[in-house]
């Protein structure tokens, strides 16, 4: 089976080939017009989109060897995500599934940053029936309990902001530019994560809350820089290894607790935010630490892909999971 798999839900464009569970080609144009704008235009990503579609599909293919006639499907991502983003790959993906007369096959986002993890890759173990699932993105912050493929219940979520949004929001009140998450990655692992501490908000179960956070880092910044000018550049490394810190005791407060409440010891993360050096080091030691079994997608499955869109795609094609071309965007869409 050969998949085509389209992602535009946000502001990359992607297109992917998938040879059943294989990856033969993984290709994502990155739209830097929003970085001047300190976060993304709608308006301008959807242009972009436009533009990008077609050279990227083409150069998916090529890079994959696979003719378009070779294909068995198409595959897109439904949402959630910015709708004019959504439409300008969902029109792509039923154009193409109708001229090629292979079925189209809708795919949610949020779905597929979990089931990245079922991808053919050497040295990484795919997760059994039922394991827990960390979805931390630009968007969400999701624990969730994956029974099978497609049956997945959301255990914990958070209440107001995503866990990228406190990177890239600490970020820019330090002055970063968008997204800055992986450049507060970057400037932690040279600094001392306990330098400054922060409060853990109190959030009831499983449900997470990072917007008390942000402005508790904006209070602290300011309230440093009122006797020190230069508190941020003298310090950068400490302050963001100490955000880090925070965050990520956050994550793991809430994932010890699911693990306790479940019993299931098998975790798995997802979504752009497990890209995050210091995450990906703290779930590893918790195999020793707590006795779990974890699994860390490959980097570049981490932010979005075309790749995961594709996996998902060939799941649905073997459960002959197919839409007609009346299927619609979705900006908001449940797992
Ligand atoms: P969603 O998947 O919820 O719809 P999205 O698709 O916009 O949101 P992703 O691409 O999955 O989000 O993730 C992007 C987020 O990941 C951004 O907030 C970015 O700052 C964050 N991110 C990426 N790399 C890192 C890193 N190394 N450390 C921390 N955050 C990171
Ligand atoms: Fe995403």
């Amino acid at each position: 089976v050969y998949i085509l798999a389209i992602e535009s839900s946000c502001d990359d464009t992607a297109a992917a080939i998938l040879h059943n569970s294989q990856v033969l080609s993984n290709v994502v144009a990155r739209q830097s017009v929003h970085e001047q704008y300190g976060g993304v235009v709608p308006e301008l990503a959807s242009r972009a989109h436009q533009q990008n579609i077609v050279p990227v599909v083409d150069v998916a293919l090529q890079k994959a060897g696979v003719e378009k006639q070779q294909l068995s499907a198409v595959a897109f991502t439904q949402g959630p995500g910015l709708m004019g983003s959504l439409l300008v790959g969902s029109s792509f993906a039923k154009s193409a599934a109708m001229a090629l007369g292979v079925p189209l096959i809708a795919v949610n986002h949020m779905q597929a940053h979990i089931l990245a993890h079922f991808i053919d890759e050497d040295g990484f173990d795919k997760p059994t029936f039922p394991f827990l699932a960390m979805t931390i993105s630009g968007g969400h912050t999701q624990i969730v309990r994956v029974d099978s493929y497609f049956s997945m219940e959301v255990i914990g979520e958070t209440t107001d902001d995503a866990v990228g949004e406190a990177f890239d929001k600490s970020a820019k009140i330090l002055g970063l530019p968008y997204p800055g998450g992986p450049l507060v990655d970057k400037y932690a692992q040279l600094g001392n994560p306990k330098a400054y501490a922060f409060t853990k908000p109190q959030v009831p179960g499983l449900n997470f809350s990072f917007s008390g956070l942000k402005t508790q880092i904006l209070y602290f910044v300011q309230r440093q820089l009122a006797t020190d000018p230069d508190f941020i550049q003298n310090n950068m490394n400490d302050i963001c290894a100490s955000i880090q810190y925070t965050i990520i005791n956050i994550l793991m407060d809430k994932l010890k607790m699911a693990v306790k409440e479940t019993g299931i010891t098998q975790v798995a993360i997802g979504g752009g935010v497990s890209a995050n050096s210091g995450i990906r080091n703290t779930l590893k030691e918790a195999e020793k630490k707590y006795g779990w079994k974890t699994y860390i997608p490959k980097f570049e499955y981490t932010t979005d892909n075309a790749a995961m869109i594709g996996i998902v795609g060939y799941h649905k094609f073997l459960e002959g999971q197919f839409n007609d071309s009346s299927v619609t965007s979705k900006a908001r869409i449940e797992l």
